[in-house]
């Protein structure tokens, strides 16, 4: 019986759907309103009305006011976790980002409506164009691998139309773990160039791959043990002399903002994380946005649709023969577009390369610090960020894992640990521009107490946290036995 009423319902639905008033009008109800006990089943239905608990209004915002201090997070502490630059995010951006005019437009409006927006969108392009010195750009891709995986359909599209399709790509194994994975999936062979003994790319090395089937190269620079690629000029001169084009990862663009512009130094195609760079946390888990940054050569094979700027209009271009495709539903993440618009005009080109430099000059402070007291794989001058390694506190049974657990009880989120791959027992440490000299020193303080602790009771470092409402937690067992009803 209750089955029924639902199959007669579904089927009133679908008939209506299909009433020729096209697909995107939905369907009028005429519906007789069913009554809930005709269609549930008794022993699903509520028997006495829900107790709702009565609580004043401070007993509400109090439990999540708690709940939010209970998690850590960057409007709490320190929150250096390397390669995922999770920094000052100014809350006016997120007041503009939720302005009505922005977040009530459908992605359905027709483009004469919305030409605030597309003005923004072609603005933050032409913005990011200026600051990395490229040409063309697309907005659309949702974060930083989506980036890569839409720059290499374009190296494809290029060779390609040449009438040269090539199948491989080289990638330093200094670069970051989506490289080799977007590579991959774009149906390139990924080959691993070595890192030389200061950590940048072996170029005696990298000669030995250079043939007719190179595609690109695609960089992450500054790589993942913080270093700035000191030999690009060199590399991309080689790559582009066998024909191939220059990628690179920017996720770390935020060391060189006003600084250096990859579009200068040789590079055909970037992507930027403006969850990370440009006022939105990585780490929150999205939306992002990963727009990619390219030379003039590349621009017939961008995503559809491509902005355009015409007279004082904007409209989006989709009739574009030699474009791979879109790769997005409508145009990306737009709410954290809007952010890093704020952003950009907050800094300005003097405030953007302050952050640079600040973020430079942050985690040199920190390695200087820290270097007496944990081993430096790779040393010397690092740029936003840089890598230890815990190897050495094997001898007293200590593991990097326990060093990042022990620093939750300092009140600081551990770094990045175990990347990059290069790196035994590594931690990646990122402090960002954001952080003053006070919060530096104590998180300096905080490491060499846990240092001096593995010395004399290296228990205590290895059962932490100690602080933290929920200790060890089996986390290989916690995401394949997933339990949601508990
Ligand atoms: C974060 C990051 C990426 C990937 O970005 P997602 O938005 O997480 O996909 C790629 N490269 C580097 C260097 C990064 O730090």
């Amino acid at each position: 019986m209750c089955q029924e009423g639902w199959l007669r319902f579904g089927q009133t639905l679908f008939e209506k759907s299909r009433d020729g008033r096209g697909s995107c009008s939905l369907p009028e109800l005429d519906v007789e309103a069913v009554e809930p006990e005709s269609v549930i089943p008794s022993n699903l239905l509520r028997q006495k009305p829900a107790e709702m608990p009565e609580l004043s209004e401070p007993e509400i915002v109090r439990h999540f006011v708690g709940l939010s201090v209970t998690n850590h997070h960057v409007d709490r502490d320190l929150y250096p976790l390397g390669s995922c630059t999770m920094k000052y995010n100014p809350k006016v951006c997120e007041d503009v980002a939720n302005l009505a005019g922005f977040v009530a437009i459908h992605p359905f409006s027709p483009p004469e409506t919305i030409q605030g927006a597309l003005r923004l969108m072609y603005e933050l392009g032409q913005a990011l164009c200026e600051i990395t010195g490229m040409d063309d750009f697309t907005l659309a891709p949702a974060a930083g691998a989506h980036g890569e995986f839409t720059g290499m359909l374009m190296v494809r599209a290029y060779h390609e139309a040449k009438g040269n399709p090539r199948s491989k790509v080289l990638i330093p194994d200094s670069a970051h773990g989506t490289n080799p994975a977007s590579v991959t999936i774009a149906g390139y062979r990924a080959v691993e160039i070595p890192s030389d003994s200061t950590g940048r790319i072996d170029v005696e090395r990298l000669k030995a791959h250079l043939d007719q089937e190179v595609a690109a190269l695609m960089v992450t620079n500054p790589n993942t043990l913080g270093f700035f690629e000191t030999n690009i000029a060199e590399v991309a001169d080689l790559i582009h002399g066998v024909g191939g084009l220059v990628y690179m990862d920017g996720a770390n663009m935020n060391a060189l903002l006003g600084i250096s512009r990859p579009g200068d130094f040789g590079i055909d195609i970037a992507h930027l994380n403006l969850h990370k760079t440009f006022g939105t946390p990585h780490g929150g888990g999205g939306p992002g946005s990963g727009p990619l940054v390219v030379k003039k050569a590349l621009s017939p094979f961008l995503p559809v649709p491509v902005i355009v700027k015409e007279g004082e209009k904007y409209r989006l271009e989709e009739d574009r023969p030699q474009s791979i495709g879109r790769i997005h539903g409508f145009y990306g993440n737009f709410g954290v577009m809007v952010k890093a618009y704020c952003y950009i005009l907050l800094a300005g080109p003097e405030g953007l390369r302050e952050i640079a430099e600040c973020a430079t000059i942050n985690a040199n402070y920190l390695l200087a610090k820290l270097r007496r007291y944990f081993e430096v794989p790779y040393d010397g001058f690092c740029k936003h960020e840089f890598v230890l390694s815990g190897k050495d506190k094997a001898a007293k049974g200590v593991k990097t894992l326990d060093i990042a657990k022990r620093l939750m009880d300092f009140g600081f989120h551990p770094p990045t640990i175990y990347f990059p791959l290069i790196v035994e027992e590594a931690l990646m440490i990122e402090p960002t521009e954001s952080e003053n000299l006070e919060t530096l020193d104590r998180f300096v303080e905080a490491m060499v107490c846990i240092n001096e602790e593995i010395e004399r009771d290296p228990e205590k470092v290895k059962s932490a946290p100690h602080t933290t409402p929920v200790g060890r937690v089996d986390e290989a067992n916690a995401a394949r036995g997933l339990d949601v009803a508990g």
